[in-house]
């Protein structure tokens, strides 16, 4: 039998925070892994993913040279431990239910070598329809659905509640604790105000929580927003502006009177922060320090894994580099993020995915900041060169290493210390 199209989030019926409790005292949902397969998965783990190479160069102080070529890793990069949870729950899950279907509502993390092993492990990906919408018609009652590290939205967990599947939840508890915080919106009347992209999968599950929200990408529009809070504007020119990233309905002149602050987990925290300072000042300036409490919300939900790999980012980049390279799915937000800072510092920097990126002839194939993936030649300096290297905290060592070997051999043969 084919299944529809679950409702979309904002007509959902259910109560969020009643389902998630339902959820978690049913007996066919599943959040913390499977314990009798952990230390079976760990060695798996620790083969497919770990790089001996890599820690060594951490155990040098992050810094590895062969020849004139010096690399520096990040103090922190690669997968966080939100991550490193998720693919573990995915291996138990198989280990789990060897003989039934697995299915992933999306990429379980934005990294592509993880996703072809779980592919080759029988799991598979949710497809889109012809609407651009998930497809989850061939998903059925007895397969065993695994929710991603970024979750599930409210109308995709009642769906697959309603049909029966067994669900591995591997949502990150950080992307949980800003549910938690848009629940706290809902219940008081606020609209979440959601810092994020509004077509990533954890802000499209995040405003799925909220009664009302508004998801802002940058602080120059939540200055825009800000600005239309103290002054007032044109309501249908700010719905237009705001189309795709407002819940439906939406009135700026009613639902900006009463705001809560959220974030998606993987932005640059700097600018997040700013913006919860913005819009505390402009309600501030609007209602007075009396009444601050009854129209605005605002706790710290910043996934620290991020910030540690902006912070070592930072770090890495004060000191001189030739060159840059950043390492993470072409679709991963916080490995985009790592190249923005490096881009902002002046620094060449270059987004790959993987080590086939690294190409023979000195020819790199990239993703420029918001623009096509694109092949460029003679980005290796001649003569002795200082590569920073980082990873988004969906990326492997394993890559990080083939990326560095891939790197050495473009000037010479490696003879690698492995
Ligand atoms: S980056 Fe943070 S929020 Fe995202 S999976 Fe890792 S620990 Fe969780």
């Amino acid at each position: 039998m084919a299944h529809s199209q679950p409702s979309s989030p904002e007509i959902s019926p259910q109560d969020p925070r009643a389902l998630r409790k339902a959820l978690r005292g049913s007996a066919t949902y599943f959040a913390k892994g499977f314990e009798e397969h952990k230390d079976q998965v760990q060695s798996d783990l620790q083969t497919t993913y770990k790089s001996p190479l890599v820690e060594q160069i951490r155990a040098q102080s992050y810094r590895y040279q062969q020849g004139e070529i010096t690399i520096r890793l990040a103090k922190a990069f690669g997968f966080c431990w939100g991550v490193e949870r998720a693919v573990e729950y995915a291996y138990e899950a198989r280990r789990r239910f060897p003989d039934r279907q697995l299915w992933i509502t999306n990429e379980i993390i934005h990294n592509p070598l993880v996703n072809q092993h779980l592919e080759a492990m029988g799991i598979r990906f949710v497809g889109k329809g012809p609407d651009g919408k998930k497809d989850f018609s061939q998903i059925q009652p007895q397969d065993v659905v695994l929710w991603p590290a970024f979750g599930a939205s409210v109308s995709e967990m009642e769906f697959f509640r309603s049909q029966g599947n067994e669900i591995v939840d591997t949502t990150c508890p950080w992307v949980s604790r800003v549910w938690n915080q848009v629940d706290k919106h809902r219940a008081a009347q606020f609209t979440s105000v959601i810092h994020g992209k509004y077509n990533h999968e954890e802000t499209l599950a995040t405003s799925s929580f909220a009664q009302k929200y508004l998801v802002v990408l940058n602080l120059e529009e939540a200055e825009w927003v800000a600005r239309y809070i103290l002054e007032g504007g044109d309501a249908a020119d700010f719905q237009q502006r705001f189309s795709k990233a407002t819940s439906p309905g939406f009135d700026p002149d009613q639902d900006l009177e009463r705001i809560g602050i959220a974030n998606q987990t993987t932005m640059l925290e700097g600018e997040t922060r700013a913006i919860a300072k913005l819009f505390e000042t402009t309600m501030l300036r609007k209602y007075g320090p009396q009444q601050l409490d009854d129209h605005f919300m605002s706790f710290n939900t910043i996934c620290n894994a991020t910030q540690e790999r902006q912070d070592a980012m930072f770090e890495l980049i004060e000191d001189p580099l030739d060159v840059m390279v950043v390492i993470g799915g072409f679709n991963s937000s916080n490995t985009t993020h790592l190249q923005e800072i490096a881009l902002e510092k002046g620094l060449p920097s270059f987004h790959i995915d993987g080590p086939d990126c690294i190409q023979p002839g000195n020819r790199i194939r990239h993703k420029p900041l918001h623009q096509d993936i694109t092949v460029t030649e003679g980005w290796l300096p001649n003569g002795p060169v200082q590569i920073g290297i980082t990873s988004g905290a969906s990326t492997p060592d394993r890559v990080v290493e083939e990326v560095i070997r891939r790197i050495f051999a473009l000037r010479e043969p490696s003879e690698l210390p492995f």
